[in-house]
């Protein structure tokens, strides 16, 4: 025999109701009939307890009656054949007029005790359990209705009394006996004490009814009917990749449902534990669904952990003092104190050092305690032996569960790595000593994105989420999105990552979206915003929406994003960047964007500063942090300068090449910008500080290439008008190389920490001989690469490497 429980969205709607009795009629009847329990309908327990706190403080309930009349009485129209309809209005009416009855003298008496509580509590189980039970009968000829209270004895403790399962079993099945040829429908939740007064078992204790019957009755296996596809690894409703776990021990899912994680009823578990009946966790609206099954013997799960459970908006309080340090029996005074007055403690934690002890208590809990604590301690806070007791608010409890993290290390670790880098303080730490369960203390807000980060810390089969807010939408910003978007199944199944871009600007429009902005339409979304772009405005928006695993892309060529980096860093967010303007100008800044983003443990890319999307940046780190030492580095980093040159031969004057290459897009608006050095110069700067050496912009010599009336010329037109009057000096430096067999290079040289960009000629024995387009290369001479450098050559330029080399350090974020 089976027991199935339905919970308050089984038994919410028509519909539900419909989904529920196919259930029934669809379960294997071989080892008995179903014994059902059932819930309140949803949201009925909140508004009777709404209701009786109305009429407590006087005001008037009786809207809130008739809405939870009619909810009822819907149901009764639509599902009840017409001559079946009048005794159940009547029934239903007789315990409505209760309610208002009872209602009415807490109004009267502007009094609600927790007796008069769970007696108006208990009207949800029994409209709902006896409207289905009626409904039932139209299908099952032997459909009964069962007060609970009659069968489950309880002690006095109202709102979550406790059982007297020795003589509840004996009820239960004595009346199982008589009924057993009848499909049983049970009030959930409620009971009786000896007095007969009714009692219940806490929230969402109609599980527990379905565990206390399952249990009495020897029940084969007990099935919790929900809204969900059984337990999930966190709540669904805060962490959208959550997924069903198909197995769990007992303990486990005591764990995950001790702080309030819903699904099941912590006690539960306990009388289903100790006979070894199987709880099945199921899903009304998807009965095919497997579920989840907790047992006895679970197989091995591969799963590092089983899930995250949390609970939101809560207090701690902190206790500290000279007085507390080898005092034994301390804590128990403290704790008999809070117990003795009904106060549930969450959490606990000691310092080694006993100086202190934290926990956690609800929010409504808060001022008892505290006050109770000042009197029993007045002494000792009077005598300064304890500090003033400290309470902070809006607090949550983040917690990771399960028995596999017995066995390996790391786990602590991983979590505390995860919300390390998301920015996320822990106030304590709880692991109780099974070492199921790791529990940390954070603010509430932060809990979200906490829960997530978490989530994909642990669950590495699923993708991880990067949220990227990017800046700049020129031809790189784009050329980055199409390649998101080219690549995104490609993303998910190598690398396990999925890119959401959660907000975007450029100079004139912003747009923001949690859930990521679509990379198909970004452009038509970004064109309709409202929001006008305001850089402040954009950062402070992506702090606000403190989303896991963020990162912050610059993919502007401005200096302004620059100011914000270091707040960015201390906001726990990664940036990635194409932008050169940070890490070039001054030392001190380059080394406080290091630094702080080290200190917050999060990651500053740039691997574009230099060659675009050539390893060059990550190859030099790489070298570095292995113990090599940089003895020279020589480079031709302007992929400009590389294409003038190795197109400026034969009978090419110098200004036609210069033309040619602005025409083909490969230069700035004023090909002086290139042709000056400077943003060579920016890269031979970056290397040199990567590599070790601290450098400011003026220690790099570069030797002009231009002639002084170039450099001069007040216009564009006017330099092309010098560069012809000066073509006499370029002819002479070509025919030069000409004649010695030598090509012209534009080379940038490092050494002994000093650096400089020299205009050279080099004959074919020198690496830099061959090359073409505009090609970068790079040679590096170490301790290690001595005899023969190490070289990187290719494409140094270009939207399409440039957003190639972003999206790689992206990944490489993710990758963290
Ligand atoms: P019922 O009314 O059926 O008893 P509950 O509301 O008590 O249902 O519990 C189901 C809800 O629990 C789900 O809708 C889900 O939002 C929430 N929940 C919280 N944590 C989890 C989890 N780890 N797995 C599944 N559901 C969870
Ligand atoms: N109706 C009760 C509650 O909402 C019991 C239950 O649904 O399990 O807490
Ligand atoms: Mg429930």
């Amino acid at each position: 025999m089976k027991v199935l429980k339905f919970g308050g969205t089984s038994v919410g709607s028509v519909n539900s109701i419909q989904t529920l009795l196919n259930i029934l009629k669809n379960d294997d009847k071989s080892t008995g009939l179903p014994v059902v329990v059932l819930s309140a309908m949803s949201g009925v327990t909140n508004l009777l307890i709404s209701m009786a706190e109305e009429a407590a403080a006087g005001n008037d309930f009786t809207q809130t009656l008739a809405e939870l009349e009619k909810r009822h009485y819907d149901v009764v129209k639509k599902l009840l054949h017409v001559q079946n309809q009048n005794p159940a209005y009547t029934r239903l009416k007789i315990h409505f007029n209760q309610l208002e009855e009872l209602l009415q003298g807490v109004l009267t008496l502007k009094e609600l005790t927790p007796k008069t509580h769970d007696l108006i509590l208990s009207y949800g189980e029994r409209c709902s359990t006896l409207m289905i039970s009626k409904i039932a009968a139209q299908h099952f000829d032997n459909a009964l209705f069962v007060d609970a209270a009659e069968l489950i004895k309880t002690d006095s403790s109202f709102g979550h009394a406790r059982v007297n399962m020795e003589l509840t079993e004996l009820l239960i099945r004595g009346f199982y006996k008589e009924n057993s040829d009848k499909v049983l429908f049970i009030t959930g939740f409620i009971a009786s004490n000896e007095a007969e007064q009714i009692t219940t078992l806490g929230r969402g204790g109609s599980d527990y009814t379905a565990a206390i019957f399952g249990s009495a009755l020897n029940a084969s296996e007990i099935q919790i009917w929900t809204d969900v596809n059984g337990m999930m690894t966190a709540d669904p409703r805060m962490v959208k990749k959550a997924f069903s776990l198909e197995e769990l021990t007992y303990t486990e899912a005591m764990e995950l449902s001790y702080f309030g994680a819903k699904v099941i009823y912590p006690p539960t578990m306990t009388p289903a534990f100790l006979k070894k009946i199987p709880i099945v966790i199921k899903n009304t609206f998807d009965p095919e669904f497997k579920g989840t099954v907790i047992r006895h013997d679970c197989k091995a799960s591969l799963l590092p952990i089983k899930g995250i459970s949390s609970i939101n908006n809560i207090s701690i309080l902190n206790l500290q003092g000279s007085g507390m340090v080898g005092k034994s029996g301390f804590s128990g005074r403290l704790f008999s104190l809070l117990a003795r007055e009904q106060i549930n403690i969450i959490l606990i934690t000691q310092s080694s050092s006993e100086h202190s002890i934290t926990f956690a208590v609800q929010p409504e809990d808060v001022y008892h305690a505290k006050t109770l604590i000042e009197q029993e301690f007045e002494l000792e806070l009077l005598a300064q032996k304890l500090d003033p007791l400290v309470v902070e608010q809006d607090q949550a409890i983040l917690a990771i569960v399960g028995e596999n993290m017995k066995q390996t290390p790391g786990m602590s670790g991983k979590l505390f790595h995860a919300l390390g880098r998301n920015g996320v303080n822990v106030r304590a730490i709880a692991q109780g000593s099974s070492e199921y369960n790791i529990s940390v203390i954070i603010s509430s807000a932060d809990l979200a994105k906490a829960l997530n980060a978490v989530h994909d810390a642990f669950f590495v089969q699923l993708t991880k989420t990067l949220h990227a807010f990017c800046l700049g939408t020129g031809n790189i910003g784009r050329t980055l999105f199409d390649q998101l978007n080219a690549h995104r199944d490609f993303l998910q199944e190598n690398n396990g990552i999925q890119v959401k871009i959660a907000g975007i600007s450029n100079t004139r429009k912003m747009v923001f979206n949690a859930d990521g902005l679509s990379l198909n339409s970004w452009k038509d979304e970004l064109e309709q915003s409202v929001t006008t772009a305001n850089l402040e405005d954009f950062i402070s928006r992506m702090k606000e929406m403190n989303l896991p695993n963020c990162v912050f892309i610059d993919n502007t060529a401005s200096p302004k994003p620059i100011e914000f980096y270091e707040t960015i860093f201390k906001s726990n967010i990664s940036v990635v960047t194409c932008n050169k303007i940070g890490n070039s100008a001054s030392y001190s800044q380059y080394k406080t964007f290091r630094d702080t983003a080290r200190k917050h443990g999060v990651d500053f890319f740039y691997e574009t500063n230099v060659g675009a999307g050539l390893p060059i940046i990550r190859t030099l780190k790489d070298l570095m942090s292995s113990g090599d030492r940089v003895q020279r580095i020589e480079a031709i980093l302007s992929g400009t300068i590389s294409f003038i040159f190795n197109h400026f031969k034969a009978d090419v004057n110098f200004h036609d090449v210069v033309k040619m290459a602005q025409e083909k897009g490969y230069t700035e608006p004023d090909p002086r910008d290139d042709l000056r050095g400077t943003d060579f110069m920016r890269k031979m700067l970056i290397l040199a500080r990567d590599a070790g050496y601290e450098m400011e912009a003026t220690d790099v010599q570069i030797e002009r290439i231009l002639p002084k009336a170039c450099l001069v010329a007040q216009t564009v037109d006017d330099f092309y008008a010098a560069l012809l009057a000066e073509d006499a000096y370029f002819a002479n430096l070509k025919d030069k190389a000409e004649r010695e067999k030598k090509v012209l290079r534009y080379i940038g040289k490092l050494e002994d920490g000093k650096a400089s960009i020299t205009l050279q000629m080099v004959d074919e024995n020198h690496p830099f001989y061959m090359l073409s387009g505009s090609d970068n290369i790079i040679s590096f001479t170490t301790d290690r690469y001595k005899e023969r450098p190490l070289v990187v050559k290719g494409p140094g330029a270009g939207a399409e490497v440039t957003a190639a080399g972003v999206f790689a350090d992206l990944i490489n974020v993710g990758a963290n």
